[in-house]
């Protein structure tokens, strides 16, 4: 049987994931990933050929359901996936002494478990033959620096990135593996954070380069799934208005 190539982005229903799909969506046939079919559909009508492109709903934090429901998916729709983008990914503020056990594992399986169950299943030649080329994590600079009430997150993103390096490792020289690690960007998941005028501006003091939007992050991603990018793997690229090298007071 032939199999359609497909390009996976988690997350596709909102923000970056969205973004990032329209970004693709010209040079490539996208499995679009999300919870939510009718914002899905609100996406896929955004991308550019929106006949060309699927659909796959999925909660990613029940991370034991994602082997069934994306292995059926991938058979019955003849389909196989040769480039993963992960942007599917949840924020949680607040001091370690309020954060409840079921939260902190929510966080660590919609930000990093559901990136290795997916990872696992498409490396899988029963799966996903020997299609996969490449994978991208839309990781953070949370992954490198910390700031009060943000340990899981942190957490989470920090070992998305040590994931992505020992599999940029493991999975050379047929499948490259990076992550972009972005800075404060407009997206609805920042929006309540960013309506507040004093942390507005207490941020944007931050940024030399002032804050980010997403297509910040879908040039970067796009670079990384390239051919520009054929000798790069296992490597962070931080976009982030150089907020993470500003030493000013
Ligand atoms: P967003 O809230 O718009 O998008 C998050 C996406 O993840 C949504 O499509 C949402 O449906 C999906 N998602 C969340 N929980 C899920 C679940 N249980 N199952 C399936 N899908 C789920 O936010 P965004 O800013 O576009 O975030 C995209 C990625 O970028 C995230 O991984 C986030 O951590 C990362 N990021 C964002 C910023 C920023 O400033 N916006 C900065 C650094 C990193």
């Amino acid at each position: 049987m032939n199999h359609a190539l497909c390009s996976l982005v988690t997350g596709a229903s909102s923000g970056i994931g969205r973004a990032t799909a329209i970004q693709l969506s010209s040079t490539r046939r996208l499995l679009l990933h999300g919870r939510d079919r009718t914002r899905l559909e609100e996406t896929r009508r955004l991308c550019a050929n929106p006949e060309h492109h699927l659909l796959w709903a999925a909660d990613l934090s029940a991370v034991d359901a994602i082997e069934a429901s994306l292995t059926d998916y991938l058979a019955s729709h003849g389909v196989r996936i040769e480039e993963y983008v992960h942007c599917a990914g949840m924020w949680n503020i607040g001091p370690l002494r309020l954060l409840e056990r079921a939260t902190a594992s929510e966080v660590m399986n919609v930000n990093f478990m559901s990136a290795v169950e997916i990872s696992r299943l498409l490396t899988r030649r029963k799966i996903n033959d020997k299609a996969l080329r490449n994978i991208v994590f839309v990781s953070s600079t949370a992954s490198q620096f910390g700031a009060r009430g943000t340990s899981i997150y942190c957490a989470s993103k920090g070992a998305l990135d040590a994931y992505m390096r020992a599999l940029a490792v493991e999975l050379a020289p047929n499948v490259r593996v990076n992550s972009v690690l972005p800075g404060a960007i407009r997206t609805p998941m920042t929006e309540s954070m960013l309506a507040d005028p004093v942390l507005l501006e207490r941020m944007e003091s931050h940024y030399p380069l002032g804050l980010g939007r997403e297509d910040d992050i879908t040039q970067a991603v796009a670079f990384l799934l390239s051919e520009c990018a054929r000798w790069i793997t296992g490597q962070q690229l931080v976009v982030d208005g150089g907020r993470t090298i500003n030493i000013s007071g």
